[in-house]
């Protein structure tokens, strides 16, 4: 302490002593790896991680992260699909959300959307229904459906 005073640099070597170093470096706040946590001592104060195995692993983890939420999705669609057709089989053309919901359809996954006129469109694929927050009814399935997307996104 006593070294330090009266001036924050050693007259010798014309650099700060030691324990103003310690001080400085405790001052700036280091930013953490976004993959392991640690602090970024070295580098860019804009740095995101400590060394490239973690940029990679990160980047890594991300890309299996939106790998799995598209799976989870498309097995959704997939489970919500049949859910649907199986109501078609019956010869209905409704049913009530709550049953449906009750047999594993997610009301929020679906392929398309559009209001048409008072009513809630939605898709699944090539099925079509209303949707309300008691009932699924219109249920459709299109027929010869054409794969021309950006035909359908033009005529909006
Ligand atoms: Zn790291």
């Amino acid at each position: 302490m006593l070294s330090c005073f009266p001036s924050h640099f050693l007259p010798i070597f014309g650099r700060k002593c030691d324990c103003v170093m310690r001080y400085e470096r405790k001052l700036r706040v280091l930013p953490k790896c976004l993959h392991c946590g640690e602090k970024i001592r070295y580098g860019r104060t804009d740095k995101k991680f400590c060394c490239e195995e973690c940029r990679m692993q990160h980047h890594n983890e991300q890309a299996r992260d939106s790998r799995a939420f598209r799976r989870r999705v498309l097995s959704q669609l997939s489970s919500n699909y049949n859910l649907l057709s199986m109501v078609l089989q019956t010869g209905a053309d409704s049913i009530l959300l709550a049953d449906i919901v009750s047999m594993g359809f997610v009301p929020g996954v679906v392929t398309s959307y559009s209001r048409t006129g008072k009513h809630d469109e939605f898709g699944c694929f090539d099925i079509k229904y209303r949707m309300t927050a008691t009932k699924l009814s219109s249920i459709i399935k299109i027929q010869n459906v054409s794969l021309n997307l950006h035909a359908d996104l033009d005529s909006e």
